[in-house]
């Protein structure tokens, strides 16, 4: 069938090189880094040579230009990533706490990132899709659900399937109608992939075997849940679990293992790969990414994950 097509935000990182509180002193920056859940997500698939685009904003700027080119020369389809006149590519400031936890500084809504059009290349690459993949944070910019209930609705009669990744914050779930967008992508999802939580608030329940039922009896025939460092889990529809306990890596940056980690399961699958050996191979692509700092520059190529995957130590339970 057509690409695997994605819908949101593209953004540049700019990251802090000491830890620390925030951003009140003066320190020295380290970036830009080509970013956006969406973007790593999708340049990963094509990095694994999977048909793959994008529709996305981003300005007329350099930031803009080094997201483009990036995601060009890695194989993705960039005809529906249309360039703003008026308002500049997305930027977010990160800094690592000592404790590893992150404060940022985001710059999406008011940058070209937050409107998404249906313009007529959306419209086109639509039209071409075998799959779509949706993260639950594309549908807080305005014009995104549309762009992706137009998407499934097309997938679908097409023949194709959807994946989604419910990354939002439960805080946010209450606001407007996300929790009904929400309801809509867990009525259509074939795949799910929550991390952590996620999972109960997808399910609206905190034990997991009710969780994985619910989620089950709704349509969903694979869920693959992500665990951090401690690997991940799958759970297929038809009762099969398979439980991948984690590669041996040192931590250095974990932004984009989630997107790394489910664009190769889906990737790995649509190549016709089977449930267990992907789920391995989206948990090396997630090990690897959090190894460089850089939202993208762990993520593999076919090569490089076959060499990750021979050469690191894994843990047994
Ligand atoms: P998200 O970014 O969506 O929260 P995770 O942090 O769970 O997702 O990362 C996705 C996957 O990447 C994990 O399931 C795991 O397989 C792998 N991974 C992430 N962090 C580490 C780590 N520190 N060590 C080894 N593997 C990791």
């Amino acid at each position: 069938l057509g690409p695997t097509i994605t819908v949101g935000e593209i953004l540049v990182e700019l990251m802090a090189t000491t830890t620390g509180f925030g951003f009140k002193e003066a320190q020295t920056l380290y970036g830009p880094f080509p970013s956006g859940a969406p973007a790593i997500f999708i340049d990963q698939v094509a990095r694994l040579g999977g048909a793959a685009g994008i529709i996305a904003s981003v300005g007329n700027d350099d930031f803009g230009a080094l997201n483009v080119e990036r995601l060009q020369n890695d194989g993705v389809d960039t005809s529906a990533i249309s360039k703003s006149t008026d308002r500049p590519t997305g930027s977010a400031f990160v800094r690592y706490r000592d404790d590893g936890s992150r404060d940022f500084i985001f710059n999406i809504m008011h940058s070209a990132a937050g409107s998404i059009e249906l313009s007529a290349q959306a419209k086109a690459l639509i039209a071409r899709a075998g799959h779509v993949h949706v993260m639950g944070s594309a549908f807080a910019i305005p014009g995104a659900g549309l762009a992706i209930r137009t998407a499934i609705e097309a997938v679908r009669e097409r023949g194709g399937s959807v994946s989604f990744d419910p990354n939002v914050r439960k805080e946010l779930l209450g606001s407007g109608n996300l929790r009904q967008q929400f309801e809509y992508m867990l009525q259509n999802a074939d795949l799910l992939l929550p991390s952590g939580e996620e999972l109960f608030v997808a399910a609206g329940t905190e034990d997991e075997a009710t969780a994985v039922t619910h989620l089950h009896d709704l349509g969903i025939d694979e869920i693959v849940l992500k665990r951090g460092k401690d690997g991940a889990t799958y759970f297929g529809a038809t009762g099969a679990r398979y439980d991948f306990h984690g590669f041996v890596v040192e931590e250095v940056d974990p932004t984009g293992a989630g997107d790394a980690f489910g664009a190769t399961y889906l990737t790995s699958r649509r190549q016709g790969l089977g449930p267990e050996v992907s789920l391995e191979r989206a948990a090396a692509a997630g090990a690897r990414n959090v190894t460089l700092q850089g939202p993208m520059t762990g993520l593999p190529n076919t090569t490089e994950l076959d060499t990750f995957i021979a050469s690191t130590p894994r843990r047994t339970k």
